[in-house]
């Protein structure tokens, strides 16, 4: 790794491809004859809205987005979606979740205040390590959608199969996984996604809503803010938007892009991955925590055969270089998180260090 970074395995933020990093670098002070840097710019200048624009075009091309969806940037990054999902599309005040670990729960608490929550399957009876069979669901005749966490940053899952939702609109999650392989936008209603995790900086997401899905008829309490119709009027431009993050993750559509786009993304993404669950499918000391069929890309739980071995572990990878492995508490054990810019050099310097602590202590 250049400039002295070390591989950081942070579940978010986290790693940005260093190109891009280096590109924004060299505009930082004057962004190509602007005379400013984009931090300094009006959200209504030209040569912002040419930044916004390129941005918008460049993820539709890069997912393939059908010209009858909306494409919004929207503050208060991945939290504030779990009352706006529900906020805008509760029309009936139904509607079905799927429970499968920490961010489906926290979007479930929060859906309660607006309307009836069903949880239509849940993994909750073995810790969330898997993905529950969501192929014949009960849904009822007035649900006004299906949520799904696509990828569980923490419990490590992700769906191979999508539910299906007999019909009604589906809404998913996908912050943790966004970017990381080819999405066929047109299954699903909303796709949202807070871009620390694989795209760009904190605080904004993302947002894929299918147009019909806007509404005016919200009740007359919302705020204006969060009104989906509201950006996509405006070209999430109603107020000012956070151009630092519009700016890098346009940065990153382009840098993906320019590399063959998702399917080459998840190529490498899978090869990736392989590095590590290889060396854990085979290790008699580390453990993977997640069911083999469900195990995400991008997050990877494992576990020791105990707690304090767990620690010791975390402990002499941050004296090896390697950051934020610690797992989350709800799983304990370690994470690495490896996201699209985790090169693959990375995972396979952390294989290695677990290999000569297995050697060392098991
Ligand atoms: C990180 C994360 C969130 C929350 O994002 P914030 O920007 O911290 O609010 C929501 N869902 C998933 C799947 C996440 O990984």
């Amino acid at each position: 790794m250049k400039y002295g970074r070390s591989y950081n395995f942070s579940a978010g933020p986290a790693m940005m491809p260093e190109p891009v990093l280096e590109e924004i670098a060299a505009e930082m002070m004057n962004y190509r004859g602007s005379g400013m840097c984009v931090m300094e710019m009006s959200h209504r200048s030209k040569v912002f809205q040419q930044i916004r624009d390129e941005a918008e075009a460049d993820l539709r091309k890069l997912m393939g987005i059908p010209p009858e969806y909306k494409v919004l940037f929207v503050q208060g990054g991945g939290t504030l979606q779990f009352a706006m999902v529900p906020m805008n599309l509760m029309k009936n005040g139904t509607a079905c979740y799927v429970e499968t670990g920490a961010w489906s729960k926290k979007a479930i608490a929060e859906a309660k205040k607006y309307g009836d929550v069903r949880i239509v399957a849940s993994s909750a009876d073995r810790n969330y390590s898997y993905i529950p069979d969501c192929s014949d669901l009960e849904i009822p005749e007035d649900a006004d959608y299906v949520y799904i966490c696509e990828n569980e940053t923490i419990n490590g899952t992700t769906y191979s199969t999508l539910p299906d939702t007999k019909g009604k609109i589906l809404v998913a999650d996908q912050s943790s996984m966004f970017l990381s392989r080819p999405c066929d936008v047109s299954k699903y209603g909303l796709i949202w996604a807070g871009v620390q995790k694989n795209v760009g900086p904190a605080g904004m997401a993302v947002v894929i809503i299918r147009e019909d899905l806007l509404r005016d008829d919200l009740d007359p309490k919302t705020p204006v803010y969060m009104n989906y119709k509201t950006h996509a009027d405006a070209d999430s431009l109603y107020n000012t938007p956070n151009c630092w993050a519009i700016y890098c993750c346009g940065k990153v559509f382009k840098y993906l892009l320019d590399r063959g786009g998702l399917e080459a993304q998840a190529r490498r993404n899978e090869e990736k991955a392989a590095v590590l669950y290889d060396f854990l499918d085979q290790s008699r000391f580390f453990t993977g925590a997640v069911r083999k069929e469900d195990r995400s890309l991008m997050n990877v739980p494992f576990v020791t055969p105990s707690k304090e071995q767990d620690a010791d572990v975390v402990a002499a990878s941050k004296a090896a270089g390697f950051d934020n492995l610690k797992g989350h508490k709800s799983v304990g054990g370690l994470r690495a998180s490896i996201y699209n810019a985790m090169p693959k050099e990375g995972v396979e310097a952390l294989v290695a260090f677990l290999k000569k602590y297995e050697a060392e202590h098991a």
